[in-house]
């Protein structure tokens, strides 16, 4: 791990816990499938002292002097994110994901304007109109859901838009194990003359590594975050279509942000650059191999995955007729050594704090090196821990199995 001699001087409490949470990520396979572990030089960038530079404003426009440095850095974090994803305009300040989206919604939009996107418990985000989020409390928004094959229904969507004629339409989900038709969204947006924002914050990796479409040919605008499939920093990113680039740029700063955060920006710089080699490529092959392996054998070992398969890095294991909770099944598996999120399945007759589902990804445990037969032990670790819930002894037994994949696996020893 990192060398953290000088917080371990100064600030022994916080150093304790740093330590701990890092044995806690050796220790536990983590299979929530928003989280990764990004390299050490992605780190290094993260940690740097280009966290002590305010630079408000864009690449050699800014209201502070001594930013030469900072101005090549964000310079080649937007040129890699441009050539990377195909966009014409790249804004990488957003602080996160969220703050991209609500970037794209103060440039596109007037509060009250009608809005559609996809429901939360069906698998959409937070930012994407939910009535608890600024996105859903400052406009007027509708949301589809998917099907019980667990599929976006196009016709439906495009009847949606019909109906309630968004000026925005937002494509992309936090929870959906299906390819995204951007075309099919881009089409539906063009019939009711709607703006196209495809959020692609799960599935950057694989968008990056050409193995999930590109929304760059239909959409508007193209979020991002950077440290889901895409490995790199805590952060987000803004990708449009250059007749949107100063508008977007604005809404950023001094819309919603001040200082950029030019430590992360180097990170996502870092992190795009990773994204671009074979390497990377050959990595995110192995995430939905790997991602396809685990429903298999989920499968094969009795459970079920909503819509049967996943074509890409995550999942979600129905529980309906197990008779238990994604709640309670969340706190054994962490008792087992695996991390992972409750989550809704579809028309779940659970509340969204207990769920009957469970949501699962394998960008993290890709990253540390998890094949297909460590994969197959995840999938019997998980069975036989759902089902011997209440015995003790059993679910010991199988913390030890998960903690001999873990130390086959280590994190952070070979670069
Ligand atoms: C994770 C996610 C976000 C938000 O990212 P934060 O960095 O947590 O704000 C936005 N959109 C989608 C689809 C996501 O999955």
């Amino acid at each position: 791990m990192m060398n953290i001699e000088h917080i371990k001087r100064v600030d022994p409490e916080v150093a304790e816990q740093i330590e701990a949470e890092f044995k806690r990520q050796s220790e536990t396979i983590e299979l929530i499938a928003s989280e990764n572990i990004t390299s050490m030089a992605v780190m290094e960038a993260n940690g740097s002292v280009l966290t002590n530079k305010y630079a408000e404003g864009k690449p050699h426009k800014r209201f502070y002097n001594g930013c030469s440095h900072v101005d090549v850095i964000e310079e080649l974090c937007q040129k890699r994110a441009c050539e990377l994803f195909g966009m014409d305009h790249a804004n990488v300040q957003p602080h996160s994901g969220a703050q991209a989206n609500m970037a794209v919604f103060m440039y596109a939009l007037n509060p009250g304007d009608n809005v559609l996107g996809m429901d939360l418990s069906n698998g959409g985000h937070l930012s994407h109109g939910s009535p608890v989020n600024f996105s859903g409390l400052y406009f007027n928004v509708k949301s589809y859901g998917i099907n019980d094959e667990g599929e976006i229904d196009y016709e439906n969507v495009r009847q949606m838009a019909l109906e309630h004629k968004p000026k925005l339409i937002i494509c992309g989900a936090s929870n959906y194990a299906r390819i995204i038709d951007f075309k099919k969204f881009r089409e539906i947006a063009d019939e009711v003359g709607a703006l196209l924002l495809a959020d692609i914050a799960h599935i950057a990796g694989l968008v990056a590594a050409g193995l999930h479409p590109s929304p760059a040919p239909y959409a508007d605008f193209v979020t991002t975050t950077t440290h889901k499939s895409l490995r790199g920093p805590r952060g987000g990113i803004i990708m449009c279509k250059q007749e949107h680039a100063l508008g977007i740029d604005k809404a950023v700063f001094p819309g919603m942000q001040g200082g950029p955060l030019e430590h992360v920006i180097a990170a996502k710089a870092v992190a795009l650059l990773e994204a671009s080699k074979p390497e990377f490529k050959e990595y995110a092959k192995q995430i939905i191999k790997n991602a396809q392996t685990l429903a298999d054998e989920l499968v094969a070992n009795g459970l079920d995955i909503v819509g049967g398969k996943t074509e890409n890095h995550l999942m979600t294991l129905d529980l309906r007729k197990t008779g238990k909770t994604g709640k309670d099944m969340a706190n054994v598996l962490e008792e087992v050594g695996i991390t992972a999120n409750k989550n809704t399945v579809p028309n779940d007759p659970q509340s969204p704090f207990v769920t009957s589902g469970i949501r699962l990804g394998t960008p993290a445990v890709t990253t540390r090196g998890f094949k297909e037969e460590d994969i197959r032990e995840v999938a019997r670790i998980i069975a036989e821990a759902i089902k011997n819930s209440d015995d003790a002894e059993k679910l010991k037994e199988l913390r030890e199995r998960s903690l001999a994949l873990c130390k086959k696996h280590p994190i952070y020893i070979s670069d």
